[in-house]
């Protein structure tokens, strides 16, 4: 373990533990549909970044830093808590831009900065279900503490998803295998593997109702407590099926872009490293177009380790049909 580490919490050494490795940021940068949406981002607004002091949350490798100076940044501060800070280090030097940024290796919350404010937040602090590392609240920490009045956040706005899908067969696999292992009845495990959703790419095809927004962040006013939150929904049903699990996925905005720049990680897009997320449900509903599951979300960090999840999705299935009728309240850790 890294010495910087040493006296902090477990899950919290875990937690930055977990980025010293270069194989989470191979993942990260060879993700072109989450790089390139940065990059055009920066690249494409040069009026906004040039002669600016811009503050990269969470640096990795220094991708998004490099982005900057080459977008005309004045100067950028990038910081991270990994080891992987020391690489940046090397690969900003290899890259001639030693005299434009300044790493500092420490958390966010308790590295001194070289710059009083800065003009530009740019991080990349996305977990999965959207929040799952709760790295947004670091930002937020960064953006109260040295964003200028008026200053601006790459990315600004953050749209939560859900929607309900047919996956009789994974559920099967996954959930049903636990109801005869080796002539044994292992239900006892089968509720527990209901309890963790899956982090999983899903067909669009297997999409059966239409997507709805449950969350939706800006991040010039967003505030930590808003990240437990509740949300009712109406999923409407598109065709004849069945539905097995409820998917969750977001989409990422830079507004503040000359032309703007938006990219999704659902089913509909392009395969990013975030995947969707599945809730499957102990039910499986029989559904018609036309018919509506409603229900209630709700999330919040859990109490002992704040970068888990805890997330509950009640739903009421009321169709015309009484025999169709089901409904389920479900908790989830994530
Ligand atoms: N910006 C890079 C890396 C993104 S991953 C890229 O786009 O490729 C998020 C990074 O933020 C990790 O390297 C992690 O160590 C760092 N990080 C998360 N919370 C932090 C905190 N509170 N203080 C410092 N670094 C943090």
């Amino acid at each position: 373990m890294d010495d910087k580490l040493a006296g902090m919490e477990h899950s919290e050494a875990h937690y930055f533990n977990s980025y010293n490795h270069h194989g989470i940021h191979e993942e990260m940068l060879k993700d072109e549909v989450r790089t390139k949406s940065y990059r055009d981002a920066i690249y494409q607004n040069r009026h906004l970044f040039k002669d600016k002091v811009v503050l990269d949350v969470g640096c990795g490798t220094s991708i998004l830093s490099m982005f900057a100076v080459k977008a005309g940044a004045k100067h950028v501060i990038g910081v991270d808590m990994s080891s992987i800070i020391e690489k940046a280090r090397e690969i900003v030097e290899v890259n001639g831009m030693s005299d434009k940024i300044t790493l500092l290796q420490g958390k966010m919350e308790e590295v001194q900065l070289p710059f009083p404010k800065v003009d530009i937040i740019i991080s990349e602090w996305m977990g999965y279900f959207l929040l799952y590392e709760s790295m947004l609240d670091t930002v937020l920490y960064a953006r109260d503490k040295y964003l200028v009045p008026n200053g601006l956040i790459f990315p600004d706005k953050a749209t939560l998803f859900l929607a309900g899908i047919e996956d009789g067969e994974y559920k099967e696999e996954k959930i049903g295998f636990w109801d005869n292992v080796y002539g044994f009845d292992y239900t006892p495990l089968k509720q527990t593997a209901l309890t963790e959703p899956l982090v999983d790419t899903v067909e669009l095809k297997a999409v059966v109702t239409d997507p709805t927004p449950i969350l939706t962040l800006d991040l010039y006013t967003v505030q930590p407590s808003d990240l437990a939150f509740s949300s009712t929904f109406a999923l409407n049903v598109r065709r004849e099926d069945f539905v097995h699990a409820l998917i969750a996925w977001f989409d990422i905005d830079f507004t503040a872009c000359h032309k703007p720049i938006r990219f999704s990680t659902g089913p509909h897009s392009k395969y990013t490293h975030w995947k969707q997320t599945v809730f499957y449900i102990q039910d499986v509903l029989t559904v018609e177009a036309g018919d509506k599951i409603t229900g209630l979300l709700e999330n919040k960090p859990n109490s002992k380790n704040k970068r888990d999840l805890d997330i509950k999705i009640s739903y009421e299935f009321e169709p015309a049909d009484p025999t169709r009728k089901a409904g389920g309240s479900y908790e989830y850790k994530m």
